[in-house]
């Protein structure tokens, strides 16, 4: 039941007028008269004195609200927060449940701002990053038809070029659509127990000819001749793929690239190591983030679309995994990456 400070203070006033009276008819010497005005009297201050009290708690309270909605129409939630009680009074309550709907719809807000930055951004990133291919196939294109079509060497070159730079819009736009797959939920993990050896022989079977280019030492270490591993195949292939591209593509001629596994007793850890150019320790925390490269023209150069490890991070994501960078400038890096391990072949040698 809900009172109004009149109606409280109504009750209250006749209680102590009542009670007033009561104990002065105790009393011998005093008239009916004089009971009936000192509980009149007593009434009439009472109520005044409850109801100003009263009116007084509530203004304070309703004050105490309008200063919250100022500090919340400033945006000063931090200090809003120290004054939050944990009162029983009915009004401060409702101070409260106000507080912390404000505190709510303001972290959406900002949320909201946070994501259609982020859109922008990558909107901003995604047209720079589909500018360069096409325009260099442009100038390739519009150069030989204003006649350097005519010498035989420059047309091939001018071809090939053009070729490389669509080439590469491709692979942009194929990283650019797995990328967007995966985050919008259209590409479901297909998980299976699969052979970890097995895909990684294959991926490095796809490798040997570009590394070979580089006399780049590619190879897989492993005391097992299978290692099975709770995970999706295809996915996982497209992982590895992209960290031993990677990985020869930063590491400089005559480099070494090795897969190498540990086999705990839950999960299998996967190590790409090479001996290239190294991360700088203050780019390590953002190489994962879509278009981040160290060395900006170096690395487009390089022929990377700047999703590729953006791709292994959700894919590892997907997988309740990510993965961990280690890496020293001038002697090279190492990616790993943890699966959960499954029962193992008999013809496998592991513990
Ligand atoms: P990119 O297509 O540019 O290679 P990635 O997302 O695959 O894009 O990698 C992001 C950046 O991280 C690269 O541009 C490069 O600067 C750095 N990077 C990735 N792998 C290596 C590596 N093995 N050694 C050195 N730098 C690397």
């Amino acid at each position: 039941m809900v009172y109004s400070a009149r109606t409280l203070a109504l009750l209250l006033a006749i209680s102590i007028a009542v009670v007033t009276a009561l104990f002065l008819s105790l009393l011998e010497d005093v008239s009916r008269d004089a009971i009936l005005v000192a509980s009149l009297i007593s009434f009439s201050a009472s109520y005044l004195l409850i109801y100003v009290i009263l009116e007084f708690l509530i203004f304070r309270e309703i004050n105490k609200i309008y200063k919250m909605m100022e500090k919340l129409r400033k945006k000063e939630l931090s200090n809003i927060s120290k004054e939050k009680s944990s009162a029983l009074n009915p009004l401060e309550k409702i101070n409260e449940e106000i507080y912390s709907f404000a505190t709510l719809k303001q972290k959406e807000i900002d949320e909201l701002k946070k994501l259609e930055a982020f859109r922008k951004e990558f909107i901003a990133d995604v047209s720079h990053e589909l500018k360069t291919p096409i325009f260099a196939a442009q100038g390739f294109v519009h150069t030989l038809l204003d006649g350097a079509m005519n010498d035989k060497n420059v047309r091939t070159k001018f071809l090939k070029k053009a070729a490389k730079s669509l080439d590469g819009l491709d692979m942009l736009v194929q990283d650019l659509l797995t990328l967007s797959q995966i985050e919008t939920g259209e590409i479901k993990m297909k998980f299976e127990h699969i052979d970890l050896l097995k895909l990684c022989e294959e991926v490095v079977e796809q490798f040997e000819e570009k590394a070979e280019k580089k006399h780049i030492r590619l190879k897989i270490l492993s005391d097992h001749n299978k290692i099975m591993v709770y995970a999706d195949w295809q996915r996982i292939t497209q992982v590895i793929t992209n960290l031993v591209g990677n990985a020869i593509n930063y590491t400089p001629d005559k480099g070494e690239v090795t897969i190498t596994f540990d086999s705990g007793k839950k999960m299998v850890t996967t190590y790409i190591s090479d001996t290239g150019e190294g991360i700088p320790p203050q780019h390590i925390s953002r190489i994962f983030e879509r278009f981040y490269r160290v060395d900006k023209s170096r690395s487009r150069e390089k022929g990377g679309t700047g999703l590729g490890l953006a791709i292994v991070k959700h894919i590892l994501e997907g997988h309740k995994s990510k993965a961990e960078v280690k890496s020293t400038v001038g002697s090279g890096s190492v990616f790993s990456f943890k699966l959960p391990r499954t029962k193992q072949d008999s013809s496998d040698s592991a513990d």
